[in-house]
């Protein structure tokens, strides 16, 4: 069965194309960037390597150009659409009422829909992909996937906010977390690794967007992003935690609409508003080229991981193990090093030789006295989509 995995994210397309169960990637790639005159396209398959830049505006022209190049006569893998049984769709905010995967209609697309004030960088993207694909692979089968899901299991605790009751009873205000697919994955990738009957974990998912989840004995525990995905960690163009007596001074005494605010806290901030820069690849140069303002946006976004990996090592009361994951978490030796940096208290010690060393596969950069083991973990949210996907049509 040929599954294609449709992964949407706020600038981004990551797609692969897959037999199962034997989970063979037929072919894969990615679109970063989109929206930049300087869109990167990536396609991969067991004869083929292609990368090139294009203007690719938006997600619809994205999803275009990666149909175009499964259907190259020369360089692609399918004849017809028809070739493709189903399509699994990463989406990210799937509230309270879809926690498992689930098939596609007019009431899902609704819900998604309805969601996207709560999740306004990636669940109008996400519904586009599947509206496009629907178009495109007019016999396939279409499932969602919801990164909301892995975090059902936060106790109330957790979840609720210190706000009035009815809130969270009656109109659902609460945590949800996210990148749900990717923690699951990277923490069932570590416990198989490190063979752990009983485990307490913290999975670090850096890219444009970041997160981090306490995961005990397999179980998200708490995590990082709440409510929406704009909580936690400094992000590309996030802020992460704000104090939120600052969106109402900004509203009530600097003039600012309340659309100005969401846009600037969600588009123009973290990263981005720090530097200029939102690429972490272009900060780690701009910082090495002695720019104070990328050194210090660094220095910002490594302790506040320190700060929740502190946090959630005290709510498991334990560490077994550190999981970094996604493109800075598994690019950026910079950033881990600073992250690990004088926690010997918590027993994470980082080997500096390991750390630099690269590689696609699971590797453990932790000294041998370490009793946390730091390891890298390229995560896969696509390989886990498709096998939701299939275990349920199957
Ligand atoms: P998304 O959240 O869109 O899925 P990714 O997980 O692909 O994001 O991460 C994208 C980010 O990873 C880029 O913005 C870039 O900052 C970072 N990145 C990718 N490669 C490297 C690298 N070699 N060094 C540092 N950062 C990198």
């Amino acid at each position: 069965m040929n599954i294609l995995i449709i992964n949407s994210g706020s600038s981004s397309i990551k797609y692969q194309l897959l037999e199962m169960p034997s989970a063979k990637i037929i072919c894969l790639g990615s679109i970063e960037r989109i929206g930049s005159k300087e869109a990167i396209s990536s396609y991969k398959t067991d004869h083929v390597k292609i990368e090139k830049i294009y203007e690719i505006k938006d997600h619809k022209a994205g999803l275009k150009r990666i149909t175009s190049l499964l259907l190259d006569s020369e360089k692609g893998v399918i004849k017809s659409t028809d070739d493709i049984d189903a399509i699994g769709h990463r989406v990210v905010h799937g509230g309270s009422s879809y926690t498992k995967t689930t098939l596609i209609n007019e009431e899902v697309k609704n819900k998604i829909k309805n969601l996207s004030p709560l999740a306004p960088l990636h669940n109008p993207a996400n519904l586009e992909g599947i509206l496009m694909a629907e178009e495109i692979f007019n016999t396939s089968k279409q499932f969602v996937v919801f990164d909301t899901a892995f975090h059902g299991t936060i106790p109330v605790k957790a979840k609720q906010y210190a706000i009035p009751g009815e809130l969270y009873k009656e109109k659902g205000i609460q945590a949800y977390g996210f990148h749900g697919t990717s923690h699951k994955y990277v923490s069932e990738k570590a416990i198989e690794y490190l063979k752990l009957k009983k485990s307490k974990l913290i999975s670090i998912h850096l890219g444009n967007g970041c997160s981090i989840t306490a995961i005990k004995d397999g179980k998200s525990l708490d995590h990082s992003m709440g409510f929406a995905p704009s909580n936690g960690l400094v992000m590309g163009t996030r802020s992460g935690d704000i104090d939120h007596s600052i969106i109402f001074y900004m509203v009530d005494t600097l003039g600012y609409s309340i659309d100005d605010v969401k846009e600037l806290l969600n588009k123009k901030s973290g990263m981005l508003g720090l530097t200029g820069y939102n690429d972490l690849r272009d900060i780690e140069s701009e910082a090495s080229k002695g720019n104070n303002e990328c050194i210090i946006a660094l220095e910002m976004n490594a302790y506040r991981i320190k700060k929740y990996i502190g946090a959630y090592t005290a709510i498991m009361n334990g560490l077994d193990a550190i999981i970094f994951t996604a493109g800075i978490g598994e690019n950026s030796s910079l950033m881990r090093q600073l992250v690990c940096k004088d926690m010997s208290y918590f027993n994470i010690h980082l080997d500096d030789a390991k750390n630099d060393l690269r590689s696609s596969t699971i590797r453990e950069i932790n000294t041998e006295n370490s009793k946390v083991k730091i390891l890298v973990i390229p995560t896969n949210e696509e390989l886990e989509i498709a096998k939701q996907v299939y275990n349920l049509i199957a």
